[in-house]
């Protein structure tokens, strides 16, 4: 899933991250969740809040008639296609940035357009009209939820354009104008508190989820695998036959070789548990080289082996059994055991099929009678015997 470990998560839990911020791999990891989630929300975003933006119309009429003509095309003409065209190319180009600089190009504008215009009017409604700014300061910080850092760099803009154009409009005196900056400003301080508590418990949502599914892949992992080989166990033999014997049919043939290594009690005997353990160990480990991405292991029980192949025909299968019967000779651990000089062999047996034919259960049966004939056969062998191909 990622390349971020459970220890650095809790170790980022454990520190903490004031300053809305974690370390690289997990930032970036919430960087990603961040603009996927903030991009699928920003279409229902901007139709909604340009319809209420441009549902000021009514407003614009009544309180501004003297410039509504040149409101109605900042508004119509410049604000509601630049929001729509932002949105359009985040869709494009989705990023955490991208978002960032949308909410916040957004927010200044639809501040600016009609201040702009608004500064211009003679209308005795100037105070009641600027006063509809707080929607865009709650619709920036509440609704568009960019970082933090964004928010207050958002702020402190759409609180300069504020300031500006009342005090170039010449409409208020020295107490109304200080009442609509001190307004602004207490407005913006809290919810710049607002927005950094709600960007940390964010963070802290996003960690524990992280810790949530890294520790469910973590157990998943460790019920899968068998502990002593890596190799998977025979509980999740079920989950892989699934994929092969999909009802469309798709892999229409398959093999399976059982793997039993040879006289392998008597090892246990002479060398002791621990490096009996060691020896199965190592056979595993060969067995997964030798069959590389061509099918799956299973631990199926102490020393047999289970080699699912989709998509292999018998003539490969044989193939690949012999290949791994020579290489766990080859390993050449040596069983004292028996004769001097005689090292760990592992007798296979094979049955292939096709999937539409024969079950997994049916495939085990005959691997284990052909396995049987394997040992009966002298074992270190690989039975039924095929000429591989040249
Ligand atoms: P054969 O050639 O006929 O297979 O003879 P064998 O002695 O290998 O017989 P069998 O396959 O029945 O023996 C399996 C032995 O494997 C029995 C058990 O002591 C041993 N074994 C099973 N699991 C483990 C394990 O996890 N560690 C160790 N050290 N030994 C195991
Ligand atoms: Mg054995
Ligand atoms: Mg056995």
């Amino acid at each position: 899933m990622s390349a971020v470990t459970l220890e650095e998560v809790d170790r980022q839990i454990r520190n903490g991250f004031r300053l809305l911020r974690f370390e690289p791999a997990i930032e970036s990891l919430f960087l990603r969740d961040y603009a996927v989630n903030r991009v699928r929300l920003a279409l229902v975003w901007a139709i909604v809040g340009t319809l209420i933006y441009d549902m000021v119309y009514f407003g614009d009429r009544t309180m501004m008639a003297d410039v509504f003509p040149q409101l109605v095309i900042v508004r119509f003409g410049i604000f509601t296609p630049f929001a729509l065209f932002s949105v359009v190319a985040l869709r494009r180009w989705p990023s955490a940035l991208n978002y960032d600089l949308l909410a916040v190009g957004v927010a200044v504008l639809g501040v600016l357009l009609p201040m702009s215009v608004a500064m211009r009017s003679g209308s005795p409604y100037l105070f009641v009209y600027q006063n509809g700014n707080v929607a865009a300061f709650l619709f920036f910080v509440i609704a568009l939820r960019p970082r933090f850092v964004t928010i207050l760099i958002g702020l402190a803009l759409m609180c300069a354009v504020q300031f500006t154009t009342t005090k170039l409009s010449g409409a208020f005196d020295d107490v109304v104008y200080t009442g609509i900056v001190t307004f602004y400003v207490t407005l913006a301080i809290f919810l710049t508190i607002s927005a950094y508590i709600s960007e940390h418990k964010d963070r802290l949502n996003f960690l524990n989820q992280l810790r949530g599914s890294l520790l469910h892949s973590q157990l998943e992992q460790k019920s899968e695998r068998d502990e002593l080989t890596g190799l998977f166990n025979r509980h999740s033999l079920e989950r892989v036959r699934s994929s092969v014997w999909r009802a469309d049919g798709g892999i229409p043939c398959v093999a399976i070789v059982m793997l039993d290594i040879d006289r392998f009690k008597l090892f246990n005997d002479v060398h002791g548990h621990m490096d009996g353990d060691g020896c199965i160990r190592a056979v595993c480990h060969c067995i997964s080289q030798e069959i590389g991405a061509s099918g799956t292991a299973f631990r199926f029980g102490g020393e047999e082996i289970l080699v699912l192949l989709p998509n292999v025909d018998c003539e490969a299968a044989f193939a690949i059994a012999e290949r791994t019967r020579i290489a766990i000779e080859a390993l050449g651990i040596r069983h004292r055991g028996l004769d001097d000089g005689q090292v760990i062999t592992a007798s296979l047996g094979i049955a292939c099929g096709e999937t539409s034919r024969q079950s997994l259960g049916d495939l085990l049966k005959t691997a284990d009678a052909t396995l049987y004939e394997a040992k009966r056969h002298g074992r270190n062998t690989v039975f039924p015997p095929r000429v591989p191909p040249q």
